[in-house]
């Protein structure tokens, strides 16, 4: 079997893994910022790292996996200007920053556990952790990289020798061609660590700091955390690829100003899901979530699945022909594991196979060629099934539990069928003719058998 070589960003560089302590490996994702939904872009990020996760398991290794939520200080502008993205969310919603935050958490765990993606070892909260963020603020300030501005503390980045090594920074370049305003930040790549609250309104998320009421900025939250949970250096760090110039740079100064580390030993980074979007605002309003998904009759692990069609560090275009193409070889691959019928024991050398690819930097395509490859050998049934059993300990499709006459039907589509159910009593037939077809145009058909109203996925499912 190939050893876990992961890709570092840090290093550009596909290295042996290594874990710093033996057996255990400490791993930190940003999480989301809740002022809205997760779109699908978002949720393939959290499919890779936890199809990292789970590859650091298949390894051996006992993962401790910490993902923060961010409930306050990421500003509309990467810039440290701009709204606050809660309380923009929170004007645009009609409820408080505290309630849209409770509201997207929880839509945000629904998601990630629909998609079966393992529950983190620790969620943490930007404002359940402003004790400590000011804290981390102090020691940065006692080593001598802050200044104070009218609006708020910020970083000075010129004071470090390699601020932004990770992203390969060229700030000579950057400060010569600054046209932009720099207002009183000193050099462009400056970040705020405290923003004061503005004078002329209070803000619903601010609190007391020994430099005035306000809220941290959006990157201390990341170095805070992490250093409370994993310690200063861990193992790995992941995000998405939009972090490798800005916020992961920011976390690693932070980190170094205080502590001397840049944080972590392995820095990965999901590229990007490319969505149309001219055609996603025509077919689903603003971006495409899970929920737009399941409510066009597609199963949620179906979009796991078509993740794993492109390496994590490839950007992947999302069309509706390959989400279909996905779920159909999803369906096939569930019916026939299910066929198969009871697990024997895995075939070591197929496992082998299958691992030495998923080791290679997580190379979900080849894994997934070698698991046709498979379904098409000759193995014996039983030991054919104990062996995709073993594939889908990363894979995460559900196989053990799946049940080809369990279809779920999505709550939206049960609530219309309800609703023309009640119409149908009342014999208002031209609301159970309209309820009917919003049914069939959600990806379902109803059948009205002696038994009642039956439920299932339409053959093909309508794209457009
Ligand atoms: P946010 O909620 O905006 O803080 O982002 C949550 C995570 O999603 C971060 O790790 C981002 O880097 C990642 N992300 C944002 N957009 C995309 C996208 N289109 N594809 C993949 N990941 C993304
Ligand atoms: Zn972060």
């Amino acid at each position: 079997m190939k050893v876990l070589q992961l890709y570092d960003t840090f290093t550009r560089s596909t290295r042996v893994f290594e874990p710093l302590q033996p057996g255990k490996v400490g791993m930190y994702a940003c999480g989301p910022t809740v002022y809205d939904y997760a779109h699908i872009g978002n949720l393939r990020t959290y499919i890779f790292e936890d199809i990292l996760r789970r590859t650091l398991e298949f390894n051996g290794y006992l993962v401790k996996h910490v993902v923060n939520i961010t409930d306050v200080g990421h500003l509309v502008s990467d810039a440290d200007t701009g709204e606050d993205k809660m309380e923009k969310g929170s004007k645009k919603a009609g409820k408080s920053a505290w309630e849209i935050a409770e509201m997207y958490i929880k839509a945000f765990q629904d998601d990630i556990h629909k998609l079966g993606i393992e529950e983190p070892t620790i969620w943490c909260r930007a404002t359940d952790h402003i004790t400590e963020q000011i804290q981390f603020i102090e020691c940065i300030e006692k080593k001598g990289y802050t200044y104070r501005t009218s609006d708020g503390i910020y970083f000075d980045t010129s004071k470090l020798s390699d601020y932004g090594f990770l992203g390969r920074l060229d700030i000579k370049g950057l400060q010569a061609g600054a046209r932009i305003d720099l207002g009183e930040k000193i050099n462009p790549t400056d970040f705020a660590l405290w923003k004061f609250s503005p004078k002329d309104h209070k803000r619903q998320m601010e609190w007391d700091s020994p430099w005035g009421i306000g809220f941290p900025g959006w990157h201390i939250e990341c170095s805070a955390m992490s250093v409370k949970y994993l310690g200063p250096f861990f193992d790995i760090h992941c995000g998405g690829e939009d972090h490798i110039t800005v916020h992961h740079p920011n976390e690693i100064a932070q980190t170094e100003a205080c502590y001397g580390s840049h944080l972590a030993n392995f820095w990965m980074h999901g590229h990007f899901l490319q969505l149309d979007a001219e055609k996603m605002s025509k077919s689903a309003g603003e971006f495409l979530r899970l929920q737009s998904l399941i409510d066009r009759g597609y199963d949620p692990l179906a979009y796991r699945f078509f993740c794993m069609s492109a390496h994590y560090r490839a950007k992947l275009n999302f069309t509706w022909e390959s989400l279909d193409s996905a779920a159909q070889s999803l369906d096939k691959i569930r019916t026939i594991s299910f066929d198969l019928g009871e697990p024997s024991h895995a075939d070591s050398e197929w496992v082998d196979r299958f691992i030495s690819e998923v080791n290679d930097d997580l190379n979900m395509p080849r894994a997934v060629a070698v698991l046709w490859e498979l379904i098409k050998s000759d193995l014996p049934a039983r030991v054919k099934k104990a062996t995709l059993l073993f594939y889908d300990r990363i894979l995460g499709l559900g196989l053990q539990d799946y049940h080809p006459n369990e279809e779920i039907i999505p709550e939206e589509v049960m609530m219309l069928a309800k609703q023309r159910q009640a119409a149908r009593m009342e014999k208002n037939w031209a609301l159970g003719d309209t309820l009917r077809i919003q049914i069939n145009q959600k990806g379902y058909e109803i059948e009205d058998t002696a038994q009642g109203p039956k439920i299932r996925k339409k053959k093909e499912v309508q794209n457009k």
